[in-house]
């Protein structure tokens, strides 16, 4: 057996937490290749080392000398706490003094984010007695800055093959032309996927601070229900709706190969987590699987009589939103109505241009504008074996006086999406989440 495993920053935070992180590690044999993130926040009020290095390369680009050097002395230290904390022999001055010359030679901020992960695997490496991988030798992006993943892959599984065991930085790569790029944020994720399908790997375990996925978010919900087994694609849907614990594109390369991810907790060993999985005969626990949703969107109302003969108007609409590069999230529509859906946000500042394009070339009776409403995603690969679900989200709604703006099931059935005003947001998710996991119907 192979497992890929990956460390969240609160998970390596401190000589405290990297002992913790040897102990899971050393507790497996199979837990052969590890992905480590920079050192995250002790405490709530404290910085991660990541963010450290941003702000020092930013002292360094703006030449504040002082600055510089008390943020890069803060993040020596971060480092000097764990290396003396865990009585290792190992000295990073050297590499300090790389990161200061190309700090000085404006090497990017880029390659400034990353040495906090790079260091990390330096340090981990020495206290595992693994081999240091440097992840700009492995992963590469292409011309226009994606990740290469056929390139990508060749090289890392080829590299691999001749290693038992390994400690490859999570976030980063190199570009086409020898830089250093990182992903998003929180793109050790990612990393970890990618060296889990490199390797073939049976299980890929993503180690963080919480245990595993939860049925709801915890700060509308207290205290609930972990998810302990969900596909790909409830995640995604679950993902792209507000819940956040991993990394969204961390899912494609284990997905194409097949590799279950199982989310982790660092600080409680002991406990299952959230296995995520490309397909399974195993029903929810709950009807749903999830509620997730997010707030900040308008509605864009359009009437037009006759609207459902006219060939092409529907392209017409949004075409108006995509010349302003405005994504939509959902177009539900009636007869001679459509809606778009967009983030307020995004759509704010360039309304009347929209507007206007839609007045054009779609020539509507009418176009009403509704702001302050938000999307609810209840997701669930068991709505489809089981009847009346809508029925049911629609009467708990109901019965806590919750006015629905629209709703939207998609033909695969493993979701129902919600519009309410913002203002109800919180409301319409409690009432949800009593009706199927606290009254478990
Ligand atoms: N250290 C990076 C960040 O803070 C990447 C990661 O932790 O995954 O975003």
């Amino acid at each position: 057996m192979k497992k890929v495993v990956k460390f969240g920053g609160s998970s390596l935070a401190s000589a405290e937490q990297f002992r913790k992180v040897g102990e899971i590690v050393l507790a497996d044999a199979d837990r052969r290749y590890v992905v480590p993130s920079a050192p995250g926040k002790r405490y709530s009020s404290d910085t991660k080392v990541t963010d450290m290095l941003y702000q020092c390369y930013a002292a360094a680009e703006a030449g504040e000398n002082e600055k510089y050097t008390e943020l890069l002395n803060k993040i020596k230290e971060r480092y000097l706490e764990i290396i003396n904390g865990l009585g290792l022999n190992l000295s990073l001055e050297e590499e300090f003094q790389k990161i200061g010359t190309f700090f000085s030679e404006k090497a990017g901020k880029d390659y400034a984010a990353s040495r906090g992960e790079y260091l990390n695997g330096i340090v981990m490496a020495n206290y595992l007695g693994y081999e240091f991988i440097d992840a700009a030798e492995v992963i590469f992006f292409d011309k226009e800055g994606k990740f290469d993943a056929d390139r990508t892959n060749q090289v890392l599984s080829e590299r691999l093959a001749g290693q038992e065991r390994a400690v490859i930085p999570g976030f980063y790569g190199s570009s086409v032309d020898g830089t250093i790029k990182t992903f998003s944020r929180g793109g050790s994720d990612i990393t970890g996927s990618i060296v889990a399908r490199a390797v073939k790997a049976d299980l890929y375990e993503n180690w963080t601070d919480v245990s595993g996925f939860l049925v709801a978010d915890p700060h509308i919900i207290q205290d609930p229900k972990s998810i302990k087994l969900i596909t790909y694609k409830e995640l995604r849907e679950l993902s792209y709706m507000g819940a956040t614990v991993l990394h969204e594109d961390a899912i494609f390369p284990v997905r194409k190969a097949g590799i279950p991810i199982n989310i982790r907790n660092t600080n409680q060993p002991e406990e299952e987590g959230t296995m995520i999985v490309q397909s399974t005969c195993r029903q929810a626990e709950y009807t749903i699987t999830g509620i997730a949703g997010k707030k900040g969107f308008v509605a864009v109302n359009i009437e037009k009589d006759m609207m459902n003969s006219e060939i092409g108007f529907g392209r017409k609409v949004l075409e108006a939103f995509e010349s302003q590069g405005i994504s939509f999230e959902h177009v539900p529509s009636g007869i001679d109505t459509m809606s778009v859906f967009v983030h307020q946000e995004e759509f704010e500042g360039r309304e009347q241009a929209v507007l206007s394009a839609i007045h054009r070339t779609a020539e509507p009776d009418m176009i009403e504008l509704e702001s302050d409403l938000a999307l609810i995603a209840v997701v669930g690969r068991s709505m489809k074996s089981n009847r009346g679900v809508a029925a049911r989200i629609f009467a708990a709604l109901a019965h806590v006086n919750i006015n629905i703006k629209m709703i939207d099931q998609g033909s695969s059935e493993l979701n129902i999406i919600i519009g309410v005003k913002n203002s109800d947001f919180e409301g319409a998710i409690k009432a949800i989440y009593d009706i199927f996991v606290e009254s478990q119907l």
